[in-house]
């Protein structure tokens, strides 16, 4: 049993949009990584950031600039994000090295391989990025389009993207379909394109999952085989929270939400960089300078964290929302309590979590849930 979240598959499935094709949720059930390793990749992630500000007050870029004599500021940008990705990956190095599960070679080309990747990914994203600040001081505003843009493509994508993960579907036996559609009825949605059992799990993801999938006639059902195997009246809960989220259109109402916090933290963080005591500090002459890249990391990180915390708790909300739905279609509460202590103990979601990790947990903890099933009331 595990007792921490990442609730990959949440974040995944919450970001699709139904004005697409298809929609999906996921079942509640989150991956986990063991407290150790969790512990000790705050830990890692900690170090890197106080690496990125040690290079930001040491004005390590300046440095690098001056004595490489880098021109041009497309070569300087690439040679700063070099030289702040390897000083992360220096800081990360003692609990990646502490955690590795191969030899101290391997984990050297490991870790050489994972850098020059880093490097590839930050100049693709980085250099547009700044083209784009160096040409208009509203620069926020179309990286805001850009990266809004390849949320709705990506969101609008997933269901073809989970499809591809889980592998040729079948339909499910035909007592278990029927109870599904049963179930279907009394929450007020034709599944008219039946049930279904994914053919494997999505490794990426949790365990156990379900999914509400499609428009109109071809709105169905799908089940992992995790959650397939369970007992038909735990499958009903799944099935019953599922369709609470497709029914209060958590989707589509989340993605405004996503969008407004990326406008906001692109709007701040425009307002902070043309702050010039700050670029004093920096020892940056203006935004757009490529020695700014370890100061637009850390603004990254610490607007990013206030967005995050917002939709998490938004998230949760949800959740609760399409559990409480659940619990008004079917008026079991003990098979819904039962139905989560499966998703503790097979799907890996959380039973408790530290404050600071139930801030930014998609989910709330599993005994939360429990107990909030003991207390519901069903409305008259
Ligand atoms: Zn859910």
């Amino acid at each position: 049993m595990s007792t921490t979240p990442t609730a990959v598959r949440d974040r995944a499935s919450q970001q699709v949009p139904d004005l697409g094709p298809s929609e999906l949720h996921d079942s509640g059930a989150s991956h986990e990584l063991p407290p150790a390793e969790t512990r000790s990749d705050t830990r890692a992630s900690i170090a890197a950031a106080v690496m990125v500000l040690g290079c930001l007050l040491a004005r390590l870029p300046d440095r690098l600039l001056h004595e490489t004599g880098l021109r041009g500021w497309v070569a300087g940008l690439v040679g700063v994000i070099a030289l702040v990705s390897g000083a992360r990956v220096i800081a990360r190095a003692p609990f990646t090295f502490a955690r590795r599960s191969v030899s101290a070679s391997m984990w050297v080309a490991e870790q050489c391989l994972a850098l020059a990747g880093t490097i590839a990914v930050g100049a693709v994203l980085t250099l547009p990025l700044y083209a784009l600040i160096r040409a208009s001081s509203a620069w926020w505003l179309w990286a805001w389009l850009l990266f809004a843009g390849v949320t709705v493509v990506g969101q609008a994508a997933m269901p073809l993207v989970l499809r591809a993960q889980v592998g040729p579907m079948i339909p499910a036996p035909l007592p278990l379909a029927r109870r599904v559609l049963v179930i279907g009825a009394q929450a007020g949605v034709d599944l008219a394109g039946g049930v279904l059992i994914a053919g494997k799990a999505n490794t990426k993801g949790p365990r156990c999952n379900a999914y509400v999938v499609g428009l109109g006639p071809s709105r169905r059902v799908v089940l992992e085989p995790g959650v397939a195997a369970w007992p038909p009246e735990l499958i009903d809960q799944v099935v019953a929270h599922e369709i609470g989220h497709w029914r209060l259109g958590h989707t589509v109402r989340r993605l405004p939400i996503t969008l407004a916090a990326q406008l906001t933290t692109f709007a701040l963080a425009a307002a902070i960089l043309s702050f010039q005591p700050l670029l004093d500090i920096a020892g940056v002459a203006h935004p757009g300078d490529p020695r700014s890249y370890p100061l637009l990391l850390a603004l990254t990180g610490a607007l990013v964290l206030p967005a995050r915390l917002l939709l998490a708790r938004y998230d949760r909300s949800q959740e609760r929302a399409a559990d409480r739905f659940a619990l008004g279609v079917l008026g079991e509460p003990e098979a819904f309590a039962r139905m989560l202590d499966r998703a503790a103990d097979d799907g890996g979601a959380a039973r408790q979590l530290p404050w600071w990790r139930h801030l930014v947990a998609g989910h709330p903890p599993i005994d939360e849930r429990i107990l909030a099933c003991q207390q519901f009331v069903p409305a008259t």
